[in-house]
């Protein structure tokens, strides 16, 4: 099962988070004869993610979704919310096409 990672970009934080989640799951009840369940075979029909907050800074307007193979830590992954450019060379924030 290939889970989604979360990552906050104002914190760093990579561990804890509040995903609000809903999902429809059809799963076999299997009731035994004094009426105790017991689930079993629960097969997700579907799940969608509503909402994921970092649980640190209590706002997900920071936080980006990163792929379950993070073997290369690597700062590509677009943000959510754009936090701007960092390499300034020296350019002017519109700079028409020179022609
Ligand atoms: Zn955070």
């Amino acid at each position: 099962m290939t889970a989604a990672r979360y990552r906050c970009t104002a914190c760093g934080n990579l561990t804890r988070f509040d995903v609000t989640e809903s999902s429809t799951t059809r799963s076999y009840h299997h009731y035994s004869v004094a009426g105790e369940l017991l689930v079993e075979d629960v097969e997700v029909l579907a799940s969608e993610i509503a909402d994921v907050r970092c649980r640190w800074c209590g706002t997900g307007s920071n936080v980006i979704a990163v792929g379950p193979d993070n073997s290369n830590a690597s700062d590509d992954s677009t943000p959510l919310d754009d936090a701007g450019p960092e390499n300034g060379t020296g350019s002017p924030a519109d700079s028409p096409p020179a022609e």
